[in-house]
């Protein structure tokens, strides 16, 4: 039976799927944020249409002023940057807790890194991209949260990733004491072990030090070194390593030819030429074999809900 999973909050571009707000009147229809609506509580928001600009509207862009960026609406010449970081400022204060963002890329607004800055209001003459004005408000809200835009989901490693996160971040809000971080870090560690060794044992440290300390402080410690520590997907070797640790567990019961068929497929998911489902599905059905209730149950078998599993190797 399928566990059963919080559901992340994630705000949203909400041209993605969710409204016709584009400067264009158009919607986007994202075919990975409609699969995730069954299993995440996205909250929408369109920051342009949020400062008032109409739908459609004349375009606004990014421009190069001294040191910094404004935003500028070439048709009228208004400068939108106070109004754009005022609502920014307040829409992110008033959201609470969430665990992600997904925004749209290229758009001098909601993208991550890759608007186009020009020199001039009017005109040609592309000096650079940066972030648009809501997504740079958002890293300065949330510089540890997962964010990521619509054109890098497509990315089946980068969604993985995003996944793993705000699955976890929203499972690990629900704990409420100690045993149950103590829990959810035994339940992880093969996943940390897998992104950041040091990382994953200074985690460990901090829950057997914490007897005593104020749960909410403990969890929230907790929370900024787990995701300090999964902040990068995980790398080939690391994945390789941890996978080699939870083969460990079975030396004593599995044959030569299982152990070589074993190592081999380590092997070839080192070299790409395997997805890591292939060692992960080995080591699993070894886990339910022998009863391994420890690795039977980490985060690495199933890291979001198996409805949205296919979408991590296709
Ligand atoms: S990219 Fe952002 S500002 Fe532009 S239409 Fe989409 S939600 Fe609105």
């Amino acid at each position: 039976m399928e566990p059963l999973w919080p559901r992340p909050k994630v705000v949203v571009s909400a041209c993605l799927g969710f409204a016709a707000v584009r400067y264009s009147g158009e919607l986007i229809p994202d075919r990975i944020v409609a699969a995730l609506r069954e299993h995440v509580d996205f909250i929408p928001v369109c920051p342009e249409v949020e400062i008032g600009l109409g739908v459609p509207r004349p375009t606004v862009r990014l421009v190069r002023v001294g040191e910094g960026v404004r935003m500028v609406q070439p048709q009228t010449g208004e400068d939108l940057t106070g109004r754009m970081q005022a609502f920014s400022q307040r829409f992110l204060a008033s959201l609470g807790q969430v665990e992600g963002f997904i925004l749209k890329n290229r758009s001098p607004s909601c993208a991550l890194k890759d608007a186009k800055v020009y020199a001039h209001a009017v005109g040609g003459g592309v000096v650079g991209k940066g972030a648009g004005l809501f997504a740079q408000a958002v890293e300065r809200a949330f510089p540890l949260l997962p964010k990521e835009d619509e054109g890098r989901l497509t990315n089946a490693r980068l969604r993985a990733h995003f996944l793993t996160r705000i699955f976890a971040l929203a499972r690990l809000r629900a704990v409420e004491d100690l045993p149950g971080l103590m829990a959810f870090h035994a339940r992880y560690k093969l996943l940390l072990h897998a992104h950041h060794q040091a990382a994953a044992r200074a985690l460990g440290r901090l829950l057997a030090e914490g007897k005593g300390r104020p749960f909410v402080a403990l969890r929230r410690a907790y929370e900024e070194g787990f995701l300090q520590a999964t902040r990068l997907p995980f790398r080939l070797p690391s994945m390789a390593d941890a996978l080699l640790h939870a083969f460990g567990h079975f030396k004593g019961v599995l044959s030569p030819k299982e152990k070589a068929h074993f190592l081999d497929l380590l092997a070839d998911f080192r070299e790409e030429r395997v997805p890591l489902e292939a060692p992960l599905a080995l080591l699993r059905s070894w886990a339910l074999r022998q009863g391994e209730e420890y690795l039977e149950g980490q985060a690495l078998f199933e890291p979001y809900p198996r409805g949205l599993m296919e979408a991590r190797s296709s």
